[in-house]
C-alpha cells in the first residue's frame, strides 16, 4: 500500500462513460414530491439530482468489468464464466462449494429453506432486514446481540458492529441445541454501516467452533470492514487487504454475500460453504429456485462482473477513497451543525433527525421531514429509517448512502450545501401523517401528507 502524503483524497480512477443527471426546478421538484405522496421510493428516478437511496447494485462498474461482461460465456452448464467466479471466490473465501445466486437473499432464502426451521434460532450481530425475514419464514427465531454502544449515535467507538460477547455466552450456555447458526454481518448495516474488529470475529469463531455450531457471515461489505480492520485496529496496519479478508472468510464456515454492494455489481450474490452435506442440500435447493448451479439465477457475463468487481473492491487506494468519501460527507455535516452518528461507518452517513428537528414529534416521522426537505431544497434522495420505515423505532435516522464510484467531491459539496440551506429552515418544517398504508412494509408505498 502506498503512502499518501496529500490532504486531499483523490478518487483513484477517471471517467470514461458519462451519464446526465436531471436538475429541476424547485417548482418541479414539490410537484414530483406530491405526486409520490411524499414517499420518495416512489419519485421516478428521473426526478432525482443526486440519488443517495442506496449503496445497492447502485455503483459505478470498472471498464475491466464492463470489458469481462463481454467476454460472459453464455452456456448453460459448466460455463467459463463461472470457473472464473468460482477461482476468484475461492481465492477471496478459501471455501469449497460456491454458488452463485441472483441476489444475497437468494442465497439466506437457500441457508433458511435447507437447515433451518421451526425450533431453531439464529444469533446474529444484527440481521439485516432480508436476512431476518428468511430466519423467521423458516419458523426459526433471529435474535440480534449487537454490542450495548451500538444503539448510542454519540459513541464514537472504532468497532460498533461488533457483538455482544457475554450476551453470546449466556445464548450458548442457555439454548446451545436449539442454535442453528451464529452469523456476524459485515459491515453491521442495520446499526449504521459499523465495522466488526478481528477480534470480535476471532472471538465468536472461537466459541462456536468449541461447541460445533457453525459460525456464518454475511459479507454484503466484506471489503469495507476489512479496511476498517486494517485502518483502526492495532496490529493489522501492515497487512495486505485481501489477507485480513482472508482471514475473516478462514474464521467463519460459510457465508451469503449480495454482490450489489462490495461485489460493485448491478445484480448477483454467493452462497459459500465448507461443509460438503451442507452444499448439498444448498445444491438442490438452488436448482429448484434459482437454476443450474453453475450460473444460480445469474447470466454469464454477471458472473464475470461479480469476479472482477470483489478484486477491485479490496484495491487498497479504491478503499481509501470509499472510506474517506464517506467520513468527508459526515464531517461537512458535522460541521455545520447537523447531528450525525459517529463515527462514520462503510457505506453512508446517518443525520439524527430525532436531534436535528426535537420540535417534530416521533409519530409525525422527522426523518422522514428531513428527507423531504433534502429532496425539495436540491434533488437529493435519501431514505428515513426511523417509526416511519419501522414503526416503534428507537431512532429516528435518515440514510445518505454514497453508491461506490458515482459521485464526485463536488457531488458531496452539492449535498452538504443542500443540507445547510435545510439546517436554515429547520425550526419551520412540519411532520408527516401517514394517508394510506400497505399491511406491511408501509415505507416502500405508504402516502403522507405535510402536517
Ligand atoms: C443488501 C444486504 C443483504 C441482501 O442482499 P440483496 O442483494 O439486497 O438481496 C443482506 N445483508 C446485508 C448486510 C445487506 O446489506
Amino acid at each position: 500500500m502506498n503512502d499518501w502524503p496529500f490532504r486531499t483524497i483523490i478518487e483513484p480512477f477517471r471517467i470514461k462513460a458519462v451519464e446526465a443527471i436531471p436538475i429541476l426546478s424547485r417548482a418541479e421538484r414539490l410537484a414530483a414530491l406530491e405526486r409520490a405522496g411524499h414517499n420518495l421510493f416512489k419519485l421516478p428516478a428521473e426526478a432525482v439530482t443526486v440519488d443517495l437511496l442506496t449503496d445497492s447494485g447502485t455503483g459505478a462498474m470498472s471498464a475491466r468489468q464492463w470489458a469481462a461482461l463481454m467476454i460472459g460465456d453464455e452456456s448453460y452448464a459448466g460455463s467459463r464464466s463461472f470457473v472464473r467466479f468460482e477461482e476468484t471466490v475461492r481465492r477471496l473465501s478459501g471455501m469449497a462449494h460456491i454458488f452463485p445466486v441472483h441476489q444475497g437473499r437468494a442465497a439466506e432464502r437457500i441457508v433458511a429453506r435447507t437447515v433451518l426451521g421451526p425450533g431453531r434460532e439464529v444469533l446474529n450481530n444484527t440481521h439485516f432486514d432480508t436476512t431476518r425475514a428468511n430466519v423467521e419464514q423458516s419458523g426459526a427465531v433471529a435474535t440480534d446481540i449487537p454490542v450495548a454502544h451500538a444503539g448510542d449515535p454519540a459513541n464514537r467507538s472504532a468497532f460498533k458492529g461488533d457483538m455482544d460477547l457475554a450476551a453470546l455466552d449466556k445464548a450458548l450456555a442457555e439454548r446451545r441445541d436449539k442454535i442453528a447458526i451464529v452469523m456476524l454481518t459485515l459491515t453491521n448495516n442495520a446499526v449504521g454501516g459499523q465495522p466488526v474488529s478481528m477480534a470480535n470475529i476471532e472471538a465468536v469463531s472461537r466459541r462456536c467452533r468449541a461447541v460445533g455450531i457453525p459460525f456464518w457471515i454475511d459479507a454484503a461489505r466484506f471489503a469495507e470492514n476489512a479496511w476498517f480492520i486494517h485502518a483502526r485496529e492495532p496490529g493489522w496496519e501492515n497487512v495486505a487487504l485481501p489477507d485480513i479478508a482472508r482471514r475473516m472468510f478462514d474464521l467463519a464456515d460459510g457465508f451469503t454475500l449480495s454482490a450489489k454492494k462490495d461485489g460493485i455489481a448491478h445484480i448477483g450474490g454467493i452462497l459459500g460453504t465448507r461443509d460438503p452435506a451442507w452444499a448439498e442440500k444448498f445444491k438442490n435447493e438452488l436448482i429448484l429456485g434459482e437454476g443450474f448451479p453453475t450460473y444460480g439465477g445469474l447470466a454469464g457475463r454477471d458472473l464475470e462482473c461479480v469476479a472482477v468487481g470483489l478484486e477491485e473492491a479490496l484495491d487498497p487506494e479504491y478503499l481509501r477513497y470509499r472510506a474517506r468519501s464517506v467520513a468527508y460527507l459526515c464531517d461537512k455535516l458535522d460541521n455545520i451543525g447537523i447531528p450525525v452518528v459517529q463515527p462514520p461507518g462503510g457505506h453512508a452517513v446517518f443525520i439524527d433527525a430525532a436531534r436535528f428537528l426535537p420540535h417534530v414529534p416521533v409519530d409525525a416521522f422527522p426523518g422522514q421531514a428531513v428527507a423531504c426537505a433534502l429532496y425539495e431544497e436540491g434533488g437529493v434522495r435519501s431514505v428515513e429509517i426511523g417509526s416511519f420505515m419501522f414503526p416503534g423505532s428507537k431512532l429516528q435516522l435518515v440514510r445518505l448512502a454514497l453508491p461506490r464510484r458515482v459521485y464526485t467531491q463536488a457531488h458531496v459539496d452539492y449535498v452538504a450545501e443542500v443540507a445547510a440551506r435545510v439546517r436554515d429552515r429547520a425550526a419551520s418544517l412540519r411532520g408527516y401523517r401517514i394517508v394510506e398504508s400497505p399491511p406491511f412494509l408501509r415505507h416502500f408505498s405508504a402516502t403522507l401528507a405535510p402536517l
